[in-house]
């Protein structure tokens, strides 16, 4: 399967999550086949996207039939390795950290938040939504010894990097940042920004010169 899913482009492999969330909805109500039309308009990705996307997985969406939601299913549920549990550490239970934690993204999919590590050492011993708070002293060792492959970074700013190189002298395999800090990490680790204040700026700035058109 692996060398399977490494054939994928990577916009495509974006893309999966949207796919594999909207499915088993479908799944769940009972719906047997979709058409890229339908899917197009859920997930609000454009049908001859959703036609490429599709191919590489091996579906081909037939005329008048649309797509097999079982088929289509079973590949993603293998492709995001879904029937494996990831594992993943939360470093930061500020106001972030802990909403993260409450929410602890179990119902969307097979990711769990194991363990949580702060400074603060209120914090540290605690357990927020079953999720013990670790002093970050025995980060190393606790994320070896459970085996972690995500960590979630809810850090300020000035501390994420020295964190990320800490980190990198394990086995984590990515790292999601909340922090506006750029890091710079090895090649082995993957990691994706997500800044939560330019995504706003961004948005309203769209907004006001690209406003959406109104039927
Ligand atoms: P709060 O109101 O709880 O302080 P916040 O999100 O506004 O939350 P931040 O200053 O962004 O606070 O800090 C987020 C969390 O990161 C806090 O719980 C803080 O104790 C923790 N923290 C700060 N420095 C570090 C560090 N070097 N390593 C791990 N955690 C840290």
């Amino acid at each position: 399967m692996a060398s399977e899913s490494m054939k994928i482009p990577q916009a495509t492999a974006k893309r999966l999550p949207l796919y594999y969330r909207f499915l088993k909805n479908l799944h769940a109500s009972g719906k047997q086949r979709v058409s890229s039309a339908e899917l197009s308009e859920a997930v609000k990705v454009d049908s001859a996207t959703i036609r490429r996307d599709f191919s590489y997985f091996g579906a081909l969406g037939k005329k008048g039939y649309g797509y097999n939601v079982n088929y289509l299913l079973s590949f993603f549920r293998k492709t995001l390795d879904q029937d494996e549990l990831t594992k993943v550490a939360l470093i930061g239970v500020g106001n972030l950290g802990t909403a993260f934690l409450n929410y602890n993204f179990l119902k969307n999919n097979n990711t769990k938040i194991e363990v949580a590590f702060d400074v603060d050492e209120g914090k540290v011993g605690t357990y927020i939504s079953d999720v013990p708070i670790y002093h970050m002293n025995d980060l190393e060792k606790v994320i070896q010894d459970q085996q972690i492959q995500v960590v979630i970074l809810t850090v300020p700013a000035p501390a994420a990097q020295s964190i990320a190189d800490r980190i990198a002298q394990g086995n984590v395999k990515g790292i999601l940042n909340f922090t506006p800090a750029r890091l710079s990490v090895p090649p082995t680790i993957r990691i994706h920004h997500i800044d939560l204040a330019v995504e706003l700026q961004s948005l309203i700035y769209f907004l006001k010169h690209y406003p959406a058109e109104i039927d």
